[in-house]
């Protein structure tokens, strides 16, 4: 069996409970990074959703900014930090992992989200452009399906488009032999740590 996970971002928004639900029907799980504005009394609903459902959340970030132009480590920390002690006063779920905005490093950057002991999901595999609603499903779902190989971390989006893609993507996933699994259960079964202050696109990128 191959395994690979999709992290979908800039949630919790509509459709997100639909991918969810695509995902949860082949009996599989996912991610969702959250940015922490979006986070209100009406959306958390979203989150305690798909966490009371085996998915995990990570961080987005607090406005979705440019974290590495930032001025200060401070700062920096701050943007990473608020949405994950938003969730954790909310709904009481420990998030544990980030992806950065617009997936833009910089040595600072990183050297902060090692230091917050933060593993960061990068981008190993093409997404097809999901993020631009003009995107047709089908050209996310044939760059997803011809991009995918095995211990890879996906990046996509809650959209419209992502989710009506996802009706391609899933059952041809289930053909080629993978299963989808959250990126903590995706290190667990690999047996490899998550690192710190790197991207990561694909766990076996770092060897046991
Ligand atoms: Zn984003």
């Amino acid at each position: 069996m191959k395994y690979l996970t999709l992290v979908f971002d800039d949630g919790p928004s509509y459709p997100i409970r639909e991918i969810a639900d695509k995902i949860k029907s082949y009996g599989w799980n996912a991610a969702f990074a959250v940015i922490g504005r979006k986070i209100t009394d009406e959306t958390v609903d979203m989150i305690k959703y798909v966490t009371d459902n085996g998915f995990q959340v990570v961080s987005h970030a607090q406005n979705h900014v440019h974290i590495e132009k930032l001025s200060t480590r401070e700062e920096m920390k701050e943007e990473l930090i608020t949405p994950i002690e938003t969730v954790r006063q909310m709904i009481g779920y420990e998030i544990t992992m980030a992806r950065l905005p617009f997936l833009s490093e910089s040595e600072n950057v990183l050297s902060v989200t090692k230091e917050l002991g933060l593993p960061l999901l990068g981008q190993g595999i093409d997404g097809g452009r999901d993020w631009d609603p003009t995107t047709k499903p089908e050209f996310i779902a044939s760059a997803v399906l011809g991009s995918v190989c095995d211990g890879a971390v996906g990046c996509l989006h809650v959209l419209e488009g992502t989710c009506k893609a996802l009706d391609t993507i899933l059952p041809n996933l289930k053909d080629m032999g993978y299963c989808l699994v959250t990126p903590q259960e995706l290190f667990k079964r690999t047996g490899i740590t998550p690192p710190l202050g790197v991207q990561i696109h694909n766990v076996y990128d770092f060897k046991r």
